[in-house]
């Protein structure tokens, strides 16, 4: 599966402290209208939320981090599902000795500080529908 894009536009900013970081980037990429592309940042949050997800369960299991913990990596990538813009990010999250957690970002986790860059693309946008195989709300050719 492959597509094509061209970039649009570049976005660049900064999130304000204790804000929830998943909603605060869909909220831009919503007020945008952003159907196709790449989200990144990098900061520290106050807490934070993210899951595994159990390939045997197809289930998702979330983690909840109760401490200040450096944003080392945030990437992810913006498509459609039912009809509306969807971020699906991933995030590497340092703690003071320098150990990392990872895993999806969910809601739940509190900015400290954060700055972000949203490339938007021109092209067909992706939609997300249920995938059998892995349970997971994935792209889909034929749409
Ligand atoms: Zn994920």
């Amino acid at each position: 599966m492959l597509r094509t894009y061209d970039l649009e536009q570049v976005y660049q900013g900064r999130l304000e402290t204790d804000s929830d970081l998943l909603n605060e980037l869909t909220k831009i990429v919503e007020q945008q209208e952003i159907t196709a592309g790449k989200v990144s940042a990098i900061g520290a949050v106050k807490e934070a939320v993210i899951s595994y997800y159990d390939q045997q369960a197809q289930e998702y299991g979330e983690q909840m981090l109760n401490e200040s913990l450096e944003i080392v990596s945030l990437t992810g990538n913006i498509s459609l599902k039912d009809g509306s813009p969807i971020v699906h990010a991933h995030i590497a999250l340092a703690n003071e000795e320098g150990q990392v957690y990872g895993g999806h970002l969910e809601e739940g986790t509190t900015i400290f500080a954060c700055e972000y860059v949203i490339e938007e693309y021109s092209g067909q946008a992706w939609e997300r529908e249920f995938d059998s195989p892995t349970g997971l709300p994935l792209w889909q050719q034929d749409k």
